[in-house]
């Protein structure tokens, strides 16, 4: 058990209220850690901290920066194995899939370090030609960063490198479920170097302590990444005071499967994007569109995949799908389930795992679903796949379509032209071909269309939009 404290000016600090005890979600009655329980003063406290620090660190250079970021990488791949037993405790996904968040997350903190040595502006042409013109990239400020629990590890650290490598300080608040998981970041990024007040970590509920972070005047910016329900309140307030937001928010994926697909890789893959972390990714795929005629093959393929499935504590190498992160995830997802008993023919699946102690739900599969039940709208956030048949592939695309998210959506075919035609019409902001519909990598601008993001991108080059602000200046020479 860990007793985890806010970080704060580079001192590990106590809230005054209670504290908060957190259960692994594998086993409830095992103690994971104590949170502190923070309130508006403790958050007030971070951001002074931030606001301290933000002049020395806007002005140290990028290649000093990145040598705490470089540092940094080589501390989680030294650590890795310790931080992934802590997450998957914390949060109950696999070993495998922590371990693997470990790497991504060096392989992150590498890709921002070089930035440090990259272009910070651009020279530009002006309509007097003995002015120097230029537009020079600065810091924004004060970056709040607050974070899911479904990425522990990589989501906090895709949104602190680039705010760090491009000069701004942070005030981090995990989710509550991942806060242990994100004390040891900081502690991580402290021994990497960043100087105190740099990175600041409070530690709450985020309705307690959410609004004295987004109405905070000397917050600059706010990285949000979560549900639409919270992100569109914090796009209000921090509209409302002209501070800079980015959201990242909620999908309902889709698969599109074609007749001449190959059927062995498009079930293998639809279920890995369904089920992989019990379905608790953001871009998990949801819904699949069938072409009528290879309808009952893909199902069958589909049933045989699920058998394979090895549900358990995610502790466990043998065991392939952990169990989900809290009883009110385990609650609402059941809700789903029963909804969809309604709604459509249910395959497999369909309950709570028999004789398994903590949160674990059965992978759970519904065919005859229609693209406007509630199964086949809403988020469910849990091992649950709608499989729906289609005529024809704009039936599919349009019906895909018909979602409020736009996320992430692959399609598997062998006709070059039909992906094409897809890639063209989907309204997704990440598309798979003959893949499934999860996946990241740090060069690449990460986001969604329409209620999946606030329309602006994550990581790769399209980071340093958000993470910086422009100064032209025009010199007159001459
Ligand atoms: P959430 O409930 O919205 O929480 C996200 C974060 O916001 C947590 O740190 C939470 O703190 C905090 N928060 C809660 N109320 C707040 C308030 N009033 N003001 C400010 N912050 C507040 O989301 P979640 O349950 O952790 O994550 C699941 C959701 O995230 C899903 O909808 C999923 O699709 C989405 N997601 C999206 C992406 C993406 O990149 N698009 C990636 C992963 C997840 P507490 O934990 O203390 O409540
Ligand atoms: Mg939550």
């Amino acid at each position: 058990m860990k007793e985890t404290r806010n970080f704060i000016g580079g001192q590990w600090i106590s809230a005054k209220d209670e504290s908060i005890a957190v259960y692994n979600p594998a086993n409830p009655e095992e103690l994971v850690a104590v949170l502190q329980n923070s309130s508006t003063e403790e958050v007030n406290l971070a951001v002074e901290a931030a606001v301290a620090a933000k002049e020395k660190w806007g002005f140290t250079s990028g290649p000093d920066r990145a040598k705490c970021l470089e540092q940094a990488a080589s501390l989680f791949e030294k650590y890795a194995d310790e931080l992934a037993e802590l997450a998957t405790k914390e949060m109950g996904k696999r070993l495998a899939e922590t371990k693997g968040e470990v790497y991504r997350s060096a392989a992150i903190l590498r890709y921002f370090a070089g930035e440090g040595f990259r272009k910070s502006g651009e020279l530009l042409p002006s309509a007097d030609p003995t002015n120097l013109f230029f537009a020079k990239r600065v810091p924004v400020g004060v970056v709040a960063v607050i974070a899911p629990w479904n990425f522990p590890l990589a989501i906090p650290v895709w949104k602190m490198a680039p705010a760090l490598v491009y000069g701004n300080t942070v005030v981090f608040k995990p989710a509550l479920e991942a806060s242990a998981t994100g004390a040891r970041i900081v502690e991580i990024f402290s021994e990497a170097g960043f100087p105190p007040g740099t990175i600041n970590l409070v530690i709450g509920r985020g309705s307690r302590i959410g609004d004295a972070i987004v109405d905070h005047k000397q917050v600059d910016a706010i990285t949000f990444t979560g549900s639409n329900e919270v992100g569109s309140e914090i796009a209000k307030k921090a509209a409302a005071r002209g501070a800079k937001y980015q959201l990242e928010l909620g999908g309902k994926n889709p698969a599109i499967v074609l007749k001449d697909a190959d059927i062995d890789l498009a079930a293998r893959l639809v279920v890995e994007g369904a089920m992989k972390q019990s379905g608790q990714r953001c871009t998990a795929t949801s819904r699949v569109f069938v072409e009528k005629e290879i309808l009952s093959a893909f199902q069958e393929k589909v049933l045989a995949e699920i058998q394979s499935i090895q549900v358990g504590d995610g502790m466990n190498p043998e065991v392939t799908m952990g169990p989900v992160v809290s009883k009110r995830q385990f609650n609402s997802i059941l809700r789903y389930i029963e909804t969809g008993k309604r709604e459509g023919r249910l395959l497999t699946g369909g309950k709570a795992c028999e004789g398994l102690d903590g949160w674990y739900i059965e992978p759970t599969v519904f065919d005859r679903v229609r693209s406007d039940a509630v199964i086949a709208k809403e988020e469910i956030f849990g091992p649950v796949l709608a499989i729906i048949e289609s005529a024809s592939l704009d039936k599919a695309i349009q019906e895909a379509n018909d979602s409020i998210y736009g996320l992430s959506a692959s399609i598997f075919t062998n006709d070059l032209s039909k992906a094409l035609y897809f890639i063209d019409r989907i309204e997704a902001g990440m598309i798979q071909v003959n893949g499934e519909t999860g996946g990241a990598e740090p060069q690449a601008p990460f986001g969604g269309m329409k209620q999946s993001s606030s329309g602006t991108r994550e990581q790769g080059q399209a980071a340093v939009e958000f993470f910086t602000a422009y100064k032209t200046v025009s010199i007159r020479s001459h």
